[in-house]
């Protein structure tokens, strides 16, 4: 925790720089945004790990309890097997397609080329720069990130990097409301979250470690549904679009890589594990300090991806 405070406490500004900066990436402010249980007893977890992290060092982890009625009045959506929450505040929430679309439009305004469908084969150094093998091409370049998320291992090892990153792979899905709720809804116990994604309310949950490309498991979806199906009124659980599985990049040591490889001119940015999106434009930030000034910012020393 304390190597991610100085991280935390940038990542919203960092979105903020993004829209500053022209990005057409919206972030939206929850309200609420609550972590829900069944009783106050399975809430004690939540609530340590809360103050561990306020022991940690970060000072904005400002959050209230709720009785489940509290709960209940603030989102109508959620059913009496509530009985116990927690409001967490200062929370943000956005929609991963079109955020990501956002990037991309914004590389492309700037005259930079996004290429879709093109497998990096092989990253070499040579004294000319760098260069990537596209299977039917290759290209030359400066300096490399690699970002290749739980695939990275192939292409970094021969750079020096030996933290070992897996496939923590998540579900997700959406379902038709009867009335939107104001914020993301976060079940720890049952390990899903459920955020407004346009009309429709998205489901996630699931860390299930197999191989990234492995076949989406149905099992795994209806398992997500079972486990929130108690605590929602109001939600189609059984009319569900865009069944989904993604693989969280998942270091060994629960720390993401960011940074420099054995090579001056080939940095790695991943294994944020469940962390990727809020930490993703913050990490672009400091990295981009390291790869221009050629001068790795402290507060990424404990990422090294040579560690
Ligand atoms: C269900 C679910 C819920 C999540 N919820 C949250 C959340 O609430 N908040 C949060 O912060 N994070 C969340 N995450 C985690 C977040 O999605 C990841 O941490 C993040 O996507 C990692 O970003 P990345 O760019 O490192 O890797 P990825 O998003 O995996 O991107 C890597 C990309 O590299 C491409 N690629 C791989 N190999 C090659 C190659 N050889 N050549 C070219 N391209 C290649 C892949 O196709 C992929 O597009 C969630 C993840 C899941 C699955």
């Amino acid at each position: 925790m304390t190597a991610y405070v100085p991280l935390n406490e940038r990542a919203l500004e960092a979105f903020d720089a993004l829209a500053a900066g022209g990005v057409e990436a919206v972030t939206h402010r929850a309200s609420p945004f609550l972590a829900l249980y069944r009783t106050e007893r399975e809430r004690s977890g939540l609530l340590a790990e809360l103050q561990a992290i306020r022991d940690s060092g970060q000072s904005e982890v400002v959050f209230g309890q709720l009785t489940g009625e509290q709960a209940r009045a603030l989102e109508p959506v959620l059913t009496d097997r509530v009985g116990a929450g927690v409001q967490l505040y200062g929370q943000r929430y956005l929609h991963p397609p079109e955020f990501v679309g956002a990037l991309a439009a914004s590389v492309r305004a700037r005259g930079g080329e996004v290429l879709e469908g093109s497998g990096v084969r092989s990253v070499r150094e040579t004294p000319q720069g760098v260069v990537l093998d596209l299977g039917d091409r290759e290209r030359r370049h400066d300096a490399v990130i690699v970002a290749t998320g739980a695939w990275s291992e192939r292409l970094t090892r021969r750079f020096g990097v030996r933290e070992p990153v897996q496939a923590g792979r998540g579900y997700s899905f959406s379902v038709p409301v009867e009335r939107m709720p104001g914020g993301p809804l976060y079940f720890p116990q049952q390990r899903v979250a459920v955020t407004p994604l346009g009309d429709r309310l998205r489901v996630a949950g699931m860390m299930e470690f197999r191989r990234p490309d492995a076949p989406l498991d149905a099992r795994r979806i209806d398992a997500v549904v079972d486990a929130v199906r108690p605590f929602l009124a109001g939600v189609d659980l059984d009319d569900r679009q865009d069944e989904w599985v993604g693989s969280r990049p998942v270091t060994g040591d629960g720390l993401p890589l960011i940074g420099r490889t054995s090579s001056e001119r080939v940095f790695v940015a991943g294994g944020h594990g469940m962390w990727g999106i809020a930490l993703g434009p913050v990490t672009g930030m400091l990295l981009a300090e390291a790869v221009l000034k050629g001068e790795t910012p402290e507060v990424l020393r404990p990422f090294d991806p040579l560690r």
